[in-house]
């Protein structure tokens, strides 16, 4: 799908590559989207953090049966549960219901495609976390090493189909999964804990679990994004959805002065010096390009056909929107009693002790 969808981009939008010098008229606007981007970063790091506090303190409290400092669940863990939010997603396509059992995923899931598909694949790089992450352990490496490095274009681009791989594979076993199957999936002992068991994966992780993760650390300090690009589904995911995004970084040839910056700073490692618009599922509206561009008005996200300053869209309207989607769809979650999910203290004093111990729910043949 990547593979393609490139070949096509190189195809229709390869440009001429530099012909002539052309003369630089210096763009006077201070670039402020990086700044912009690393604190709505922060911000859901720093979320995503109290998050894990909050849970795993709750997580002791059941476990303990109260004797720990009490601590409510907080619904937002839900974020976590990628393959949850995709079974809400189609549960709730088919019955226009909303689901009582982890509903958070629901609208988190539903967030997270809204803003890929207003805004490209700014989940990425604006608010997943492991994003942020990774984007710290590149960056790291550049300063250590002076530079990153690339993996060759015979090996990256079978790396990169992996990833797609994985979500043929979560979006089959969904789609096969009736209504039903699905409520009853999530009803079960074991749906009702796969957040604890997400949790005790991390916190009871084996050494073969520690190393996998060590081993993806380190590629990640050497190769920028090195999860992101070749693993994450759900980045593959929010990448194919991105493709209907009307944004696109897009190049004005006669403004250009083809000196490249824009193409030496993509983690997305797109050629942007080339191209007149970026169509790939890989760019992240992370716009590194822009922020280094030295030309005025050559480089920019704009909307789909539009012409002149208005159809620029700033780092700001970008945050802004973010804010206003997660603002909204979790506010509306809340408002109308659609974000905790409420479960007898019983049953979780029984369940998340013993959530290791949960069989997987077999639905008829139909299981994810
Ligand atoms: S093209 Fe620009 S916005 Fe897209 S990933 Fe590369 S640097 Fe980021
Ligand atoms: S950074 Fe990219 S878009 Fe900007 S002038 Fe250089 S080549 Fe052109």
């Amino acid at each position: 799908m990547t593979i393609t969808a490139e070949k096509s981009e190189r195809g229709l939008a390869l440009v001429s590559s530099i012909t002539s010098r052309k003369r630089l008229v210096r763009r006077e606007d201070k670039d402020s989207s990086q700044r912009i981007r690393f604190a709505v970063q922060t911000a859901f790091l720093l979320l995503n953090l109290w998050i894990g506090v909050q849970f795993w303190m709750w997580v002791r409290w059941a476990e303990t049966g109260g004797q720990t400092t009490a601590a409510s669940r907080p619904a937002g863990v839900e974020g976590w549960l990628p393959i949850e939010g995709l079974m809400q997603f189609k549960y709730v396509a088919a019955t226009a219901h909303l689901p009582r059992i982890h509903p958070a995923a629901f609208f988190l899931f539903s967030a997270f495609v809204l803003s890929s598909l207003l805004f490209r694949k700014s989940f990425c790089s604006w608010i997943c976390p492991v994003g942020t992450v990774s984007e710290y352990l590149w960056k790291l490496g550049r300063q250590l090493f002076r530079r990153n490095f690339t993996v060759p274009r015979w090996m990256d681009l079978p790396l990169r189909s992996l990833k797609y791989i994985v979500l043929s594979f979560f979006v089959y076993a969904v789609a096969t999964m009736s209504a039903e199957a699905i409520a009853e999936f999530v009803a079960s002992p074991y749906g009702l804990v796969v957040d604890v068991r997400m949790l005790n994966f991390f916190r009871l992780a084996g050494s073969t679990t520690i190393l996998v993760l060590a081993g993806l650390a380190v590629a990640s300090v050497f190769v920028q994004n090195f999860w992101c690009r070749y693993l994450c589904p759900y980045g593959a995911l929010m990448g194919m959805i991105s493709m209907l995004s009307p944004l696109r970084i897009t190049r004005s040839e006669s403004a250009c002065i083809d000196c490249a910056k824009c193409a030496k700073a993509c983690p997305a490692v797109l050629p942007v010096d080339k191209l007149v618009q970026i169509r790939s599922a890989e760019c992240m509206a992370c716009l590194e390009c822009v922020a280094v561009c030295p030309a005025k008005d050559a480089l920019s996200l704009k909307v789909l056909g539009g012409t002149g300053a208005r159809s620029r869209v700033s780092p700001w309207q970008m945050a802004a929107g973010m804010a206003i989607i997660f603002v909204g769809l979790v506010g509306y979650a809340k408002l109308t009693g659609h974000w905790d999910t409420h479960l007898p203290q019983e049953v979780i004093w029984k369940l998340v002790p013993s959530a290791n111990e949960q069989e997987h729910a077999i639905v008829g043949n139909e299981a994810p």
